[in-house]
């Protein structure tokens, strides 16, 4: 898929609305549509890289980035200690519906384990 028609594309060129948490040169964090938990934040790199397949050691930087944000953005929201979940979907079995990674960013309950 094509930067233009991808979805979280556009979402970072502001084409499409989104509740954004933070953004900066690097990255763009926004609530999730269909929040799964009381926090349910994206975190997404303004580069285009469709699955985690596609990274290459270029991309170290971003994703160090997106995992230290995660880690902020729940700190910011007080789920440092109590805990929180982030989640990577990669291709079919792992349901991604959206291919430009993002890194889902999950808390304020209990989570289960195995994940479904
Ligand atoms: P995944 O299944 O890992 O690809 O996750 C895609 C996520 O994107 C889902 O949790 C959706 O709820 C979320 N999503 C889809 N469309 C939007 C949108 N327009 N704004 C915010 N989140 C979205
Ligand atoms: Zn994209």
């Amino acid at each position: 898929m094509s930067a233009s028609t991808c979805l979280f594309c556009r979402i970072i060129a502001g084409e499409i609305p989104a509740t954004k948490a933070y953004e900066d040169d690097t990255l763009v964090a926004f609530n999730d549509i269909n929040p799964q938990a009381p926090m349910h934040v994206l975190i997404v790199p303004r580069v285009h890289v469709a699955t985690l397949n596609d990274l290459g050691a270029n991309h170290d930087t971003v994703v160090g980035a997106m995992v230290r944000r995660a880690a902020a953005i729940a700190s910011e929201r007080g789920f440092a200690a109590s805990g929180y979940r982030t989640v990577f979907n990669c291709n079919s079995d792992a349901g991604q519906a959206v291919f430009h990674i993002h890194l889902h960013v999950l808390g304020g309950r209990t989570m289960t384990w195995p994940p479904g």
